[in-house]
């Protein structure tokens, strides 16, 4: 259910995760989420969520200020 609207309605979807680490600004492409047909909130499954973790831990050392990477494809 979607904490924003309470609408049931929930579309399994792909979106873009923005991140702001301490280094550099991360863009992840194409991450599944949930996305609530009525308000347009997105939402991501916990095991979204730690794999974004991952993710981003992976890319700390990474040198440059912009790292766009792909869900799909991230190491
Ligand atoms: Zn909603």
């Amino acid at each position: 259910m979607c904490p924003g609207c309470k609408n049931n309605k929930m579309t399994n979807s792909l979106t873009v995760y923005f991140a702001n680490t301490e280094s550099c600004y991360v863009i992840i492409e194409n991450v599944p989420c949930r996305k609530c047909s009525q308000c347009g909130e997105e939402f991501f499954t916990a095991s979204v969520m730690n794999r974004i973790d991952e993710i981003l831990e992976g890319i700390k050392n990474v040198s440059g200020k912009i790292f766009i990477t792909d869900y799909q494809q991230a190491a």
